[in-house]
């Protein structure tokens, strides 16, 4: 039945019918909050390129906690800007690292927030890539003289197996410290399977593992890198992270984690890959989280500055769309805003 009889503006006449029939809503349940801890105390430092969004000391990070709960966001998840970088990422997995400080911190005062943590080398690497650096070919391990000095891309490489160890270590120290949910988010080949081997070696069985499964080599994450200190000294992520072309592959990436014993998955960057999320709700069952990352905050950030677009709006749209694309959960920086607008 065609126009003249079938008008669909007929449901869009008032807010109350608009809201009736809504496809899609926004909760705030399904919001997870990002947070960077850094050394000292009394420090909320923003981030230049992130407005709104800061380094914060644990006890200014317990804090921020304590509000992310009372605005209804069930979630955070946890960065980390060690007092020192080194070859083997000791800040990564140490019992005193600056993450496991926070995480012990944030349980003790806000026990019901559900507390997840990144799982990655680069923050805390000399050279701030994701996994060990290897000259290539060759045995020896590249450090602070390749910082200083360094490689061409062919004369190095991010080795998989061995980095799998300081991942798997690295998710133990946290679950101990009291992280709830464990989050990959290197790119190596295999890591699920053994972060998943680690945890249930440490008796940790039930802690569960969100993985970024399909994590794009993006220039979307520019700010990010300023906030977590976390660029790569010498060459970039590409060798690991996924080309921005390719949906099959994702897929496959998704599959292999899924298998592994991943137990939510993740799209990352969010707006720009809404197809990939879209595929990926289609295709698995398991929980699916989309991170809205910091260059998707900073464009939408920048451009309200200027007067350019309507923040509130635009930021409530871009969420939206995300959770319209297949998303069940959403990391991201407007996570406590955009939950008390709800
Ligand atoms: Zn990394």
């Amino acid at each position: 039945m065609a126009f003249p009889v079938t008008r669909l503006r007929r449901l869009r006449r008032t807010e109350a019918l608009r809201s009736m029939v809504r496809e899609t809503r926004l909760t705030p349940d399904a919001f997870i909050y990002p947070l960077f801890v850094c050394p000292g105390e009394g420090v909320r430092k923003e981030i230049r390129s992130m407005p709104g969004v800061f380094n914060l000391s644990v006890d200014e990070a317990v804090k921020e906690a304590r509000a992310t709960k009372a605005a209804g966001v069930p979630s955070i998840i946890l960065f980390g800007l060690p007092e020192k970088k080194d070859e083997v990422a000791t800040g990564a997995w140490a019992d005193d690292g600056i993450v496991q400080k926070a995480a012990r911190a944030i349980k003790r005062e806000v026990p019901d927030l559900v507390i997840m943590g990144d799982v990655c080398l680069c923050e805390y690497m000399s050279h701030g890539h994701c996994g060990i650096v290897k000259s290539a070919p060759g045995p020896q391990s590249l450090g602070a003289a390749a910082v200083a000095n360094p490689p061409a891309t062919g004369e190095f490489e991010i080795v998989n197996d061995a980095s799998l160890e300081l991942l798997a270590r690295t998710s133990v120290s946290l679950a101990k410290a009291g992280v709830d949910v464990i989050a990959p988010s290197d790119m190596m080949d295999g890591r699920v399977a053994a972060i998943r081997k680690g945890l249930d070696e440490a008796g940790l069985i039930n802690t569960p593992i969100l993985s970024y499964a399909a994590k794009f080599a993006s220039g979307f994450y520019g700010p990010f890198r300023e906030a977590a200190d976390s660029a790569p000294q010498f060459g970039d992520r590409r060798s690991y992270q996924m080309d921005g072309a390719n949906i099959r592959e994702a897929m496959r990436e998704i599959e292999l984690d899924v298998e592994e014993g991943a137990d939510m998955i993740m799209v990352k960057p969010a707006m720009p890959y809404l197809d990939v999320i879209a595929a990926a709700r289609e295709r698995f069952d398991l929980p699916l989280a989309a991170y809205q990352v910091s260059g998707e905050y900073a464009m939408i950030e920048a451009a309200a500055r200027n007067n350019w677009i309507d923040r509130e709006r635009v930021m409530m749209e871009s969420l939206l769309s995300i959770r319209r694309a297949g998303a069940s959960l959403i990391l991201t920086y407007y996570a406590k805003e955009a939950a008390k607008l709800l």
